[in-house]
């Protein structure tokens, strides 16, 4: 068990107007820091009120980018219960990124205990109106004192959390998606698989792109050939070519996403086949000439699933499945959102309760 020293805020906050949420504009009245040195390993673990942090200017992560992050959410269920959605899994994905950056790991028992302590904490900020959540989001870097280039000696972990609102306050729309095929997120080898600050970073140049051409996300290619599709934004992406889902198989390159895990074994469920292989621009530019491909949808924490209506390549757009939203996305969102926020039977053990 790790000792976590508690240090109560005497100022709490006013919680914000459940209209106004947002994403990440407000946080709670707490935060939870822990360090890690070599000698010491991951020490000094406690809970704090929210505050700003002071870190050296040569500090490591300012430099060199040695940072990663998670994203997952806690959910108020109609009963007022606080639960989260498989949050084994954000921490094996945590440790899986640090082990690719050289940051520190640790146990997967003391990472669920940080969560359910700083949640139970913090309970009283989860927000109960429809599609409202407290929205997680731990982060750890490299916090060494020297402008040298080395492996990391000294780390900071920290989990903040913020009350966000329904991504789809005016219903679920379609989103127009452009092609990106100058730009590329990832390669294989490097660090897409990685929820890391860095590959954000990378994005940025083609989504404010897309976002002045009047389009919501990009579709990402592979590096290498500019040929196979990868992501979508920072969601994962799936397609239904008529009898099969199909979405990119996790070559290296694409973040290995647990709302996309557990679309796969939802579907699966329900008898569908699901294919994690290559799909080629080529492939989807055929599909949608001959109306096999009748779905598309990024996946991913934030919006759970959203539905694409357009993809632009080559100076050319096609609608994507009449520019609504199709029964297969319809039927994942109505499922995952009720297993998340409790309204459904949590029959595959992914719910765990605060
Ligand atoms: C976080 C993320 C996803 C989605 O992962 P979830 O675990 O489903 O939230 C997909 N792609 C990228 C690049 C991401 O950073």
């Amino acid at each position: 068990m790790l000792k976590i020293d508690f240090h109560p805020t005497t100022v709490k906050k006013e919680k914000p107007e459940p209209s106004t949420l947002g994403f990440g504009k407000y946080f709670t009245d707490h935060m939870f820091i822990m360090e890690y040195n070599d000698q010491d390993g991951w020490h000094n673990a406690r809970i704090e009120p929210f505050h700003y942090l002071t870190l050296h200017p040569a500090a490591t992560v300012f430099h060199y980018g040695a940072e990663i992050f998670e994203g997952l959410k806690a959910y108020r269920t109609p009963d007022g219960t606080v639960q989260m959605f498989r949050p084994i899994e954000n921490i094996r994905r945590m440790n899986n990124s640090a082990e690719r950056l050289r940051l520190p790991q640790f146990s997967e028992e003391d990472g669920l205990q940080i969560l359910d302590t700083f949640v139970r904490t913090e309970q009283d900020w989860v927000p109960s109106a429809p599609g409202t959540s407290l929205y997680l989001r731990p982060f750890l870097f490299g916090n060494d004192e020297t402008l040298g280039v080395h492996s990391i000696h000294h780390a900071m972990f920290v989990l903040i959390a913020s009350p966000v609102g329904s991504y789809y306050k005016e219903g679920i729309n379609p989103v127009r998606i452009m092609i990106e095929s100058e730009d590329v997120r990832a390669v294989r080898g490097g660090t897409g698989y990685t929820k890391c600050g860095g590959n954000y970073a990378a994005s940025n140049r083609a989504g404010e792109n897309a976002e002045k051409l009047g389009f919501s996300q990009v579709l990402w290619l592979d590096g290498v050939h500019r040929k196979y599709i990868e992501e979508v934004g920072a969601m994962n992406v799936m397609f239904r070519f008529g009898d099969e889902i199909a979405t990119p198989a996790l070559t290296g390159s694409i973040l290995p996403g647990i709302t996309r895990k557990s679309c796969i074994e939802l579907l699966r469920a329900d008898g569908w086949t699901v294919n994690e292989r290559l799909i080629s621009i080529d492939e989807l530019e055929d599909s949608m000439k001959t109306g096999a491909l009748t779905e598309a949808w990024g996946c991913g924490t934030a919006a759970v699933v959203s539905p694409i209506g357009e993809l632009y390549y080559n100076g050319h757009s096609c609608i994507v499945g009449g520019g609504k939203i199709g029964e297969v996305t319809q039927k994942l969102y109505d499922t995952l959102t009720g297993i998340q926020w409790g309204r459904l039977p949590d029959v595959h053990g992914w719910i765990r309760k605060i």
